[in-house]
């Protein structure tokens, strides 16, 4: 595939600023602005899912983007996710629905979404590779491709068995490059044997890596103390050679302008300071306890509404803290308030649905019983 991008950040659609803590509900004038501003800094790449933001994030497109600016000054990536298909007449009755909610007309890229072992014998139970390349020769879609959560030797055979797959978006972050799990390296290095650009996901692991600890962070200010810390990681993803995109979910405008300003000409990290990274990453492996990355993909099909993610990241945080000494965080009351409207960590009647989802493949409830322990009692 032929992909010239002049700048490697795109704006990952699915941690869209709310007015509310209805995933939904969408704060459109906010999206409109950094829509603007990405664009008017020279940035074209915008991601979006069919459920992102409570399925209300291909509507935000419309909104912003398509309604608002000429269809050749963006690229627009979208994807179908299995899911959602019970039928073949589901993949066209969700493709037509997309194209209906951005008003895109077509989509620069298009992918079948977060392919794992689970979820690959959907796809190839209702042919969806084909289909693709259909919607590719009808000129609906321009660029073919899948996101990827699993092991690398999937990935292989998977490439092996699909030379027309145009190029693959992987979670790479310095944190998963050597983790026993993600795997980001190995998947990186299949993606480049076969000659796959790579678009990545979840460069600051869904905000892990933006609020780091504080012995973590002195690394990085005593290397560069004008860099923010999220920038290490979107700029760790940026300096691979085969990486075409690097996606950051933009949930404010002030990460946006940072995102901006490191990006517009992006200057990619030295051996030095890749090395920085890598010793960050084991300060934060020795300290975090549930490597949840706050995609929500969990949380629409739950019958007890459990805030999971939110759960996960309150849960985090104290177990950073001395519970010993302290004895009580400001988290207790935070996970009160969430659990006002949300089922309890205790609601969790263990059927299995956000497990089957989760991407990062995490026992949820266990360790929501962890969390239950923790704020429950
Ligand atoms: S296992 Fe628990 S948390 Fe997961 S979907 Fe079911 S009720 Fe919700
Ligand atoms: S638990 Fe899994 S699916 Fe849910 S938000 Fe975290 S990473 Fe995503």
């Amino acid at each position: 595939m032929n992909f010239t991008p002049e700048k490697k950040l795109g704006f990952g659609l699915m941690r869209l600023p709310q007015n509310s803590a209805d995933e939904a509900d969408i704060d459109l004038e906010l999206v409109k602005q950094m829509t603007d501003l990405f664009l008017e800094k020279g940035f074209t790449y915008f991601d979006t899912a069919w459920m992102y933001n409570g399925f209300a994030s291909e509507n935000a497109v419309r909104e912003a983007l398509t309604s608002r600016h000429p269809r050749e000054s963006f690229t627009l990536a979208t994807k179908l996710h299995a899911g959602f298909i019970r039928s073949f007449e589901d993949r066209d009755r969700i493709f037509n629905a997309q194209l209906e909610k951005t008003g895109a007309g077509y989509f620069d890229y298009y992918l079948l979404h977060g392919i794992e072992a689970g979820l690959l014998p959907t796809y190839e139970k209702f042919d969806c590779f084909s289909w693709l390349l259909h919607k590719k020769a009808e000129g609906l879609v321009k660029h073919a491709g899948f996101s990827f959560h699993d092991q690398p030797e999937l990935l292989d055979r998977i490439l092996t068995e699909h030379p027309e797959m145009e190029f693959v978006q992987l979670q790479i972050n310095y944190l998963d490059w050597e983790s026993e799990w993600i795997k980001s390296r190995a998947c990186y290095e299949v993606c480049v044997k076969h000659g796959k650009p790579v678009i990545v996901m979840e460069p600051v692991k869904g905000g892990t890596l933006a609020k780091i600890p504080e012995s973590a962070e002195k690394l990085f200010a005593d290397e560069d103390p004008s860099m923010s810390v999220p920038s290490w990681a979107i700029r760790f993803a940026a300096s691979l050679p085969n990486v075409m995109m690097v996606l950051s979910g933009m949930s404010t405008l002030d990460q946006m302008k940072d995102n901006l300003s490191y990006m517009s000409d992006f200057k990619p990290l030295t051996d030095k300071e890749k090395e920085v990274c890598f010793r960050v990453a084991d300060i934060i492996n020795s300290q975090i306890t549930v490597p949840c990355t706050a995609c929500h993909y969990c949380t629409e099909g739950c019958p007890m509404n459990i805030a999971i993610p939110e759960y996960f990241s309150l849960y985090n945080e104290d177990m950073r803290e001395n519970l010993e000494e302290k004895g009580w965080t400001i988290n207790f009351t935070n996970y009160e308030l969430l659990s006002e409207k949300r089922g309890k960590a205790k609601d969790c009647i263990a059927c299995g649905q956000c497990e089957s989802i989760c991407p990062q493949h995490l026992k949820i409830i266990d360790y929501l019983k962890d969390v239950s322990a923790h704020y429950d009692a």
